[in-house]
């Protein structure tokens, strides 16, 4: 499971706070040093690891911590409120148009769970009462309409797809034409992916958000490529503008790092999480309840 050697490190350090009277700053110290160490082995970026570790401190061995009568329930209750805020705080959620269809734009690279993710969330958004549709825009990869169509099957969800020898930019056009004329209010874009990012991954992006106008450009990156996740995000939102992320496979063995760092390199928050292969298996991200988890 997901930050379970990182909970088990964090809360063993901060257990040492919790039984002590009084508290020296050597000892806030010494228990953030461990912190610190923690955060590094589950592979948070380490710019994020050295703010955090100083934001700890400057709040933790301030008068009010150290003079109160529980000093290190005071430093834990620091700690968990600023995992949480590194986090993104509050949940994020998807941006309704006032006008449908609400056009959400999936993007990632290839084999991160972008067309699963798909249907896991036209399977959400069905559960909230909306009527999705979801859009094959991914030509290049074989299999990939075919997957999405059977995944929609599954769900009992459409899929609009005009084959592999339509352009993307037109596939995304008429699909969302399409919505309109059969009521759909949400209409989900599965776009393509490549092994890595590169120029024609990113034009042809780019085209299609200029063509659409998405009201949400989800990228989807998968949790256990760690700093890597990060750094795909960091690209992405530089050159197409993101407004949140899905973190996939975060019921895999992965430390961490990426869920924990993404939101304070990127800027964007962590919108969903995939927690499973199955369509069932997607959450919606909540910074504090993620932090409780992880501190036990
Ligand atoms: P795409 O190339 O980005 O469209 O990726 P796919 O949707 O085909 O997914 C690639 C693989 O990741 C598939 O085997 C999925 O079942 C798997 N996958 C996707 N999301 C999750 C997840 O949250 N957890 C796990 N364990 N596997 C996932």
């Amino acid at each position: 499971m997901v930050f379970e050697g990182l909970a088990d490190k964090l809360q063993g350090a901060l257990q040492k706070l919790k039984s002590k009277g009084k508290l020296t700053e050597n000892d806030v110290k010494e228990v953030m040093r461990e912190v610190k160490l923690a955060l590094l082995e589950a592979d948070v970026n380490f710019k994020v690891v050295k703010e955090f570790i100083d934001k700890v401190k400057d709040r933790a061995v301030g008068q009010e911590v150290m003079e109160s009568l529980t000093p290190g329930q005071q430093v834990v209750k620091i700690v968990h409120e600023e995992l949480t805020a590194l986090m993104g705080t509050t949940h994020s959620k998807i941006t309704f148009a006032s006008k449908p269809p609400t056009v959400i734009m999936l993007v990632g690279l290839q084999g991160a769970g972008k067309t699963t993710t798909g249907g896991k969330l036209g399977a959400y958004l069905k559960k909230l009462g909306k009527r999705p549709l979801l859009v094959a825009g991914d030509i290049y990869r074989p299999a990939a309409i075919k997957q999405l169509q059977v995944v929609g099957g599954q769900l009992d969800i459409p899929v609009f797809s005009l084959g592999d020898k339509v352009s993307p930019v037109q596939i995304a056009k008429e699909g969302i034409e399409h919505a309109g004329k059969h009521g759909n209010d949400v209409v989900i874009i599965d776009t393509a992916g490549r092994l890595h990012i590169d120029e024609n991954l990113m034009e042809e992006l780019e085209n299609i958000k200029k063509v659409v106008i998405p009201h949400e450009i989800l990228l989807v990156v998968d949790a256990m490529t760690g700093q890597d996740a990060v750094n795909v995000a960091e690209n992405f939102n530089n050159r197409l503008g993101i407004d949140g992320v899905i973190l996939t496979k975060m019921d895999g063995d992965t430390r961490g790092g990426a869920a924990l760092s993404v939101r304070s390199v990127a800027q964007k928050p962590i919108k969903f999480v995939g927690m499973g292969e199955k369509l069932s298996e997607l959450e919606p991200f909540h910074p504090d309840r993620m932090a409780s988890r992880i501190l036990g």
